[in-house]
């Protein structure tokens, strides 16, 4: 089998979790395989490895664990954008859509510079809503977004047209 083959083949999925009728796309046997864990970081750095990047911005919370790896692999720092409240300094936030509401994303004041260049992770696309909600909040910190970078796409959701103005890469699609 081919590597992105053998990847894709391990992503278990978890029907009604957390809810009735969603299928939760679990990643932590890729997590647990060092090989796995490794493709995984490599591809989702594939396109942007040769780009200036001065942070890695990812999202709370598994959005963390391929991003501090991608951050070590590009020599840079990483930003974590957390849930309301968990931040201990003084944060900018912003409110953004899920399937039934709304939730609130923060990050430090003073993680951004104006001008940075960013490149943003996380583990999974679906409606695109978190990931255009935390565009919103790097932008609002002066940041300059390089890419947008996932494990997993899911990619009947159309999630992609919610950040059809930044590059996008997703290693598996489903
Ligand atoms: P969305 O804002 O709809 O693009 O949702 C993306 C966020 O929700 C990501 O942080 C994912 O970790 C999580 N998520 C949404 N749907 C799933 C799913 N089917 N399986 C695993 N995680 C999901």
């Amino acid at each position: 089998m081919k590597d992105i083959e053998t990847l894709k083949s391990a992503i278990r999925d978890v029907p009604d979790f957390p809810r009735k009728g969603i299928i939760f796309k679990d990643i932590t046997p890729v997590l647990k395989d060092g090989k796995l864990f490794s493709l995984a970081i490599e591809n989702m750095l594939e396109p942007f490895r040769d780009q200036k990047i001065d942070s890695v911005v990812a999202i709370e919370a598994r959005g963390f664990i391929f991003g501090g790896a991608m951050a070590n692999i590009l020599n840079c720092g990483i930003i974590p954008i957390r849930k309301s409240g968990k931040l201990p300094s003084k944060t900018h936030s912003i409110d953004y859509e899920l399937e039934y509401g709304t939730d609130t994303l923060e990050v430090h004041t003073d993680a951004i510079n104006k001008g940075d260049k960013i490149l943003l992770v996380d583990d999974l696309l679906a409606t695109g809503g978190t990931a255009r909600g935390v565009c919103k909040l790097i932008e609002k910190s002066g940041g300059e977004i390089v890419g947008i970078s996932f494990l997993i796409e899911l990619a009947f959701l159309n999630g992609r047209e919610k950040l059809k103005n930044y590059p996008v890469h997703s290693v598996l699609q489903f």
